[in-house]
């Protein structure tokens, strides 16, 4: 059995009260996870503000580069054990958590390393009104300490995509990582300590959002700026929480992402790209497809062959290799993503494929487990439509024209990804205008390139990260005029 314990100042420190941390696979209890309360996340914020004034804060900037490399060889050493902890926790399976969680959670760090040691400031020399010279400068100042907070779907990546540019840029971080998978940012406190990054630089407060660690910790005074990713609702919440104290705030939040196929599209590629779009991760992926449109002439013969996509997954213990498909992430949000498949029954939806929980062999059928679904025949206006749901399901509708693809995939309140599958390069570029989403893939999806920027329109999300666009919201920037 692992014990989860929060890590304060370097130090591993334990609280009376716990809660269960069980892998989704088949429920079994993983261990006991120590849940942090106003006191522990006072002395988190304290080692980090501490941290500042101490080494770390004085180190130059290769001396953080270098410590930020060792972080990629400190987690590569250890892979198969964060490898072993992502998958306990999440129930993903071997062939996604070591080739896409574990490898991009330890690429994180030297992107960011990589990044503030190429990146320029600008530069203005100007003429004076008496007649002389003077040059303005930009310096970037470490914000100070971050406040963290992740969701469950993605822990490690998720976690270090936030780490990785706050340690670069000089900060300090407090990090509270999701209730459902503490393991990952626990394991990455033993590498901090091995590495030899300063005690107080990271920590983690193990707990819930409200009345646990995550508020505790948004609504901290001593807390510079919070990134958050997870949903919209729990984004109001923590933006209003840093609207005390004027903190900036960075939020990556929920979808409802529309995948467009036109009937020239390279038919193959378009349905294994919807597949994946849909159901990698079971579908909890925030930049995961929910809503399928597809052109009229290729509609029914697009259904047919993403049903068998779907039916060709294979369920299992996510540590054997043939498996493709884990569970939900908990039986709490089974519950949740099995409302919506109960209510597109009650709406009249057709149920191409799914639509239930599969019957698992032996101590899996304890865990979260759920079909692969498809759905058509629902109107626009449909819950299933138009709510997140955050599981291996989509709803497929016919379309006629362009613009009207666009309209129905702009029909949201959300704006985060959009995937779209086309051979015209008009089509192409116009859907790229046209789509109100942050991060628009074309005969591709969740193809990254971590210099570009990410982030989600309307209520997907506030402000970019990634590449120099994280250094808006790790950096203050300052401008320095001297005078000649
Ligand atoms: P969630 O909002 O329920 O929880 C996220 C984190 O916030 C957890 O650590 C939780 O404990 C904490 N939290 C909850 N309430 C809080 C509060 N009042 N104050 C402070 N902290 C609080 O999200 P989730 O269920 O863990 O993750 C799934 C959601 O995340 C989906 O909506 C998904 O779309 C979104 N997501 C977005 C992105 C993106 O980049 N835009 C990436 C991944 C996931």
């Amino acid at each position: 059995m692992t014990e989860f314990k929060n890590f304060i100042d370097g130090q591993w420190v334990a609280t009376d009260r716990t809660f269960e941390n069980r892998n989704p696979a088949d429920n079994s209890l993983i261990g006991p996870v120590h849940e942090a309360g106003r006191p522990e996340v006072d002395a988190a914020v304290a080692a980090a503000r501490a941290a500042l004034r101490g080494p770390w804060g004085k180190l130059k900037t290769q001396q953080r580069v270098d410590l930020l490399h060792a972080l990629v060889d400190g987690i590569n050493r250890r892979f198969d054990d964060f490898l072993d902890a992502e998958m306990r926790d999440t129930g993903k399976p071997y062939g996604l958590a070591s080739h896409l969680d574990i490898p991009r959670g330890a690429a994180n760090f030297r992107v960011f390393a990589d990044l503030i040691r190429n990146v320029p400031n600008e530069s203005f020399g100007m003429d004076t009104p008496d007649g002389g010279r003077a040059l303005n400068y930009a310096v970037r100042a470490p914000r100070g300490v971050i406040g963290v907070i992740c969701p469950w779907n993605l822990p490690l990546l998720l976690m270090t995509w936030k780490v990785g540019p706050a340690l670069a840029c000089g900060n300090t971080v407090v990090v509270k990582p999701s209730e459902d998978t503490p393991a990952t940012a626990t394991l990455l406190g033993e590498i901090m300590n091995e590495v030899g990054v300063p005690p107080g630089v990271y920590n983690v407060v193990h707990g819930y959002g409200p009345d646990s660690a995550g508020e505790y910790l948004s609504t901290h005074p001593g807390v510079d700026g919070i990134t958050f990713t997870g949903e919209t609702g729990t984004g109001e919440a923590i933006m209003a929480a840093a609207a005390k104290g004027l903190r900036p705030v960075s939020l990556e939040l929920g979808g409802k992402n529309p995948g467009i196929v036109f009937a020239d599209a390279d038919f193959d590629k378009a349905v294994a790209g919807i597949a994946r779009s849909t159901f990698e991760n079971t579908g909890q992926v925030c930049l995961g497809t929910e809503r399928v449109y597809v052109q009229r002439p290729i509609f029914e013969r697009f259904v047919a062959a993403l049903k068998v996509r779907a039916e060709a997954y294979r369920l299992g213990d996510p540590f054997d290799r043939a498996v493709d498909f884990g569970p939900l992430v908990s039986l709490k949000h089974r519950e949740k993503v099995l409302s919506y498949y109960q209510r597109a029954r009650d709406e009249g939806a057709t149920v191409v494929t799914g639509g239930g929980i599969p019957d698992m062999p032996g101590a899996l059928r304890d865990g979260a487990w759920i079909q692969p679904t498809i759905w058509t025949g629902l109107p626009e206006s449909s819950a299933i439509v138009r709510e997140e749901i955050f599981g291996p399901c989509c709803h497929v509708q016919p379309f006629d024209t362009e613009q009207e693809a666009i309209d129905m995939a702009n029909d949201t309140r959300y704006g985060l990804a959009a995937t779209a599958w086309t051979r015209d390069l008009g089509v192409a570029h116009r859907l790229g205008e046209a789509l109100d989403v942050g991060l628009c893939w074309i005969n591709s999806w969740f193809l990254r390139d971590l210099r570009t920027s990410f982030g989600g329109a309307r209520q997907s999300g506030i402000g970019r990260e990634g590449g120099v666009h994280s250094l808006e919201f790790y950096t203050e920037l300052r401008n320095v005029c001297v005078r000649l």
